[in-house]
């Protein structure tokens, strides 16, 4: 009874895989750990003016695109962002209205993030006794990579 499709990594082949969050369900790489977030998932936690400047900078973007979205035809959009003083490589699907963060893609916006703002939800105590909870892990103590992302965004914005 699974009626979705296979969705391949852009980055590597393999089947990503749909996973839940605290913020709406993702499409997740097991092999790179990149996630594919639709923009109406991170609107939900996240300014309409930032998704709406990031959205125009994948527009506006001129470099050259090379990986496959893994939920339709059309080739990844690569562009860049500013995030505190920090440009991050990021890759829009303009047809899919989603964001792909690859593995490297998201330890660049963790690399900035910690750097840019203090995260968030440190106070709530999450995580394995003895291990400082980062903003960006949920109750379960998994990465949450769309909670992480509404963070960087949220912290950019303010
Ligand atoms: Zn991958
Ligand atoms: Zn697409």
């Amino acid at each position: 009874m699974n009626a979705e499709p296979v969705h391949v990594c852009p980055a590597c082949p393999v089947p990503l895989e749909r996973r839940p969050a605290a913020l709406g369900s993702h499409l997740e790489c097991r092999s790179c750990h990149g996630v594919l977030i639709n923009l109406a998932v991170l609107r939900q936690s996240v300014d309409d003016r930032v998704i709406t400047a990031l959205w125009q900078r994948v527009h506006a973007s001129a470099l050259a695109p090379s990986r496959r979205c893994p939920t339709c035809p059309k080739l990844l959009r690569p562009f860049t962002t500013t995030i505190g003083d920090s440009d991050v490589e990021l890759d829009g699907c303009l047809l899919c209205q989603a964001l792909w963060f690859d593995g490297a893609e998201l330890d660049q916006l963790k690399a900035v993030s910690g750097r840019v703002a203090p995260p968030r939800r440190q106070q709530r105590g999450y995580g394995p006794s003895g291990i400082t909870a980062p903003s960006f892990y949920c109750a379960t103590d998994a990465f949450d990579a769309v909670s992480f992302i509404a963070d960087v965004f949220f912290d950019f914005s303010s």
